[in-house]
């Protein structure tokens, strides 16, 4: 049976937010009246946001009419010549030439595709197969990288497999204690929070890990305030305290665990005075907190980015999921160790092959059983396919060198404002031979470019999503796209027949789906059984869901985790000093963040009316008796120096952060765009880069714009 093709004249069309990981379930009405573009939004009754939007989700069909918006494909011969329009035939003709050139003059691998976490499923899979079949390139890595990819690693270590929430959100409000390591849920997606104010009406107790005193630790119990870079010590100073105080569950232990000796020992490194010393927390706060996570019946440690985007992030995972194992919490009702995914499709954008080292159902590509089976759905040879490539901060690192890129595909990313090192990233991008990017707005990674794609958005197309709890959605058609723009998965497949492998694709999502079904079966990231219809009938299925029959799984690791023998690994993990510290010349810590009323790189939000109201630019927010020290006044403007460059916003003065740090939201653009300043250490296991510690150097401002270096 196959569903008819939303009429998104006749009424209002169920589908889900453009933006974070809750994808809210929002109602779009077509209204040509309507002030704004002619449409209206409401959120729907899905059972993560259970009818709630925040003010991004509300304000997100302005997108759909936006005059910013790209119609036409823009091109240009030379990098100093403005864009002039031009026919699709005439752009794809400009791709598949540049493609071609770099494939012919520094082979296959010097032709790439940098994708985006807000892809839907069957995007991310088509960009993947694309890649490596069409182009027979190893050159594919996503911003996702950027997002999850600590917390995967780790995952896989401890669980053998990774995904975000082994339960569903819900289960939030059933657990008697949650702690919150690196999360701020009350600014980064507001709706979520109902689920942690029902456990609080029930008598939870919530803890928040935070060198900021967030609106999230604002709601908390108890705040724990480390210096920034120093969570993996925490946790095992809290792991010293649980074995200390006999806390651990021994049973749990010994039945569902293995490596626990190894790293009892290495706990006895970790006491208290000495966490104390290197995480700022006080030992009567650590005390208190290790006796809240174990003396309840279901107690939650839910991570985010702010314990894993470090060149240490995996392991500081890992030392969570320590502690979550020997409290004996994986498994057990309303209670476990989670991450918080933050971008739309971070998870399912990973699972199907947007990855350098993935294919589809989260298989490996070194795998030779994975290579066969996902060659033999695909129907070319196994030796076909290439070996892995490069971790995206890698890929962009080499830009333009020998040995790297020299023709890039950007498809929904604007790694000129969200990549580490970002004015390093612009250079590299300049020195391509050639860019390609597609988007739906010029972006500032767009400008660059030698051609431009205008493609279709969310609300204007059909696709799948997997949502932070694993749950496949789908994103239904409710609105029709402008004239002259194409979706990526079109564009992909067109490509592809202009480089003579069209009959290995199609441009239709529900036929790449059910591809993306049998390519990911018997994987660990199993959608076999997941279907259109299935996930209309049943508003979602968790994956796995290896056939037609299986129910899908909401709940993760009740008899047995996804290694060999069933067990979960502890891992010893060490704390080490932050890539960089603090010196005479860079005295303090940087550590960044989104902000509640943007999302992202901005491409979006910074063209919403109505979120530019809430937030119309960026401010560093700096702890008066620092700003006192600096001579910077509420509302000044702020010069922040790292060793990889300059940026300048305003100064927001606050008590809730720690006085050694300041904290800047990422989403801007231009000299305000604070990766300039961020640092691209990577993790050794996950390859994520430093984004949450630097040292940088302050000083109020009195340069002009112009005067701004390093943007
Ligand atoms: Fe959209 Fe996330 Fe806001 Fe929900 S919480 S409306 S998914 S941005």
């Amino acid at each position: 049976m196959s569903l008819p093709l939303v009429d998104v004249s006749t009424g209002p069309v169920d589908t889900h937010c453009p933006y974070c990981s809750l994808q809210c379930g929002m109602t779009i009405t077509a209204r040509p009246e309507a002030e704004g573009g002619g449409y209206e939004v409401d959120g729907a009754n899905f059972p993560t946001n259970r009818g709630a939007l925040c003010e991004k989700g509300r304000s997100s069909v302005e997108l759909l009419a936006h005059p910013d918006r790209l119609t036409t494909p823009l091109v240009r011969d030379h990098r100093d010549e403005p864009f002039r329009e031009a026919t699709w035939d005439e752009a794809l003709d400009r791709v598949v030439a540049g493609l071609t050139v770099a494939r012919e003059r520094f082979g296959p691998d010097a032709a790439g595709l940098f994708g985006g976490g807000g892809l839907t499923n069957e995007k991310a899979y088509q960009a993947g197969k694309f890649v490596r079949v069409a182009l027979g390139s190893a050159s594919i890595d996503y911003n996702g990288r950027f997002c999850m990819s600590s917390a995967a690693a780790a995952s896989n270590k401890a669980f053998g497999i990774d995904r975000g929430m082994p339960f569903p959100l819900a289960d939030v409000a059933r657990a008697d204690t949650v702690m919150l390591v690196g999360s701020n849920p009350a600014d980064t997606m507001p709706p979520a929070m109902r689920w942690f104010a029902a456990g609080r009406e029930r008598g939870a107790r919530h803890l928040v890990v935070d060198p900021r005193y967030t609106a999230t630790a604002a709601a908390a119990d108890v705040h724990l305030q480390p210096v920034p870079g120093t969570d993996l010590a925490l946790a095992n100073g809290l792991l010293h305290l649980a074995i200390k105080h006999r806390l651990v569950d021994t049973a749990y232990v010994a039945d569902r665990t293995t490596g626990w000796d190894a790293v009892r020992r290495a706990m006895r490194q970790y006491w208290p005075d000495r966490v104390e010393r290197i995480t700022g927390v006080p030992v009567r706060v650590m005390e208190r907190a290790v006796r809240m996570l174990a003396e309840s019946r279901a107690t939650m440690i839910l991570s985010a980015r702010g314990a894993e985007q470090h060149a240490k992030g995996s392991d500081t995972a890992l030392a969570w999921i320590n502690l979550a194992l020997a409290l004996g919490l994986p498994g057990r009702p309303f209670s476990g160790w989670a991450t918080v995914t933050g971008q739309g499709n971070g998870q399912g954008g990973r699972e199907h092959g947007q990855k350098a080292d993935q294919l589809p159902g989260y298989r490996m590509l070194a795998d030779p059983a994975a290579r066969a089976h996902v060659a033999g759905v695909w129907g070319v040879d196994p030796d076909e396919l290439p070996r892995p490539g490069v971790s995206a901060y890698e890929m962009l690192d080499r830009l333009g060198t020998p040995g790297g890129v020299r023709a890039l595909m950007v498809v929904a990313s604007n790694v000129v404002v969200s990549a580490p090192r970002a004015a390093h990233v612009r250079e590299r991008l300049q020195a391509l031979d050639f860019l390609v990017v597609s988007d739906m707005f010029l972006s500032e990674t767009a400008e660059l470019a030698d051609v431009v794609l205008p493609c279709a958005q969310w609300a204007e197309e059909e696709g799948t999503m997997t949502n932070l709890e694993g749950r496949v959605l789908r994103r239904r058609r409710a609105a029709r796209p402008p004239e002259g723009v194409r979706s990526d998965l079109e564009v992909l497949a067109e490509l592809a027949d202009r480089l003579g492998r069209g009959a290995f694709f199609s441009d239709d999502p529900r036929t790449v789906f059910d591809e993306l079904r049998r390519a990911s079966s018997g994987g660990k990231a199993d959608y076999a059984g997941i279907s259109y219809e299935r996930i209309e009938a049943e508003r979602g299925v968790f994956w796995p869901c290896p056939d037609d029959e299986h129910e899908g799984t909401p709940r993760l690791f009740r008899d047995r985790f996804a290694t060999p023998d069933g067990r979960a690994r502890f891992h010893v993990v060490h704390h080490r000093a932050a890539a960089e510290s603090p010196d005479d010349e860079y005295p303090y810590r940087l550590t960044t963040g989104r902000s509640r009323a943007h999302y992202q790189s901005g491409t979006q939000t910074r063209r919403t009316k109505a979120l530019l109201d809430a937030e119309a630019e960026p401010a560093v927010e700096i702890h008066p008796d620092l700003a006192a020290r600096l001579g910077v006044a509420e509302g000044g403007d702020v010069l922040l120096r790292t060793r990889r460059g300059t940026a300048r916003m305003r100064a927001r003065l606050s008590r809730e952060i720690r006085p050694d740090t300041v904290f800047a939201p990422f989403h801007w653009a231009g000299e305000q765009t604070i990766n300039a300043l961020t640092n691209p250490a990577l993790d050794p296991a996950s390859r994520m880069p430093e984004f949450k510690v630097c040292a940088v150097a302050l000083e109020a401002a009195t340069t002009t714009t112009e005067e701004v270096p390093g943007v």
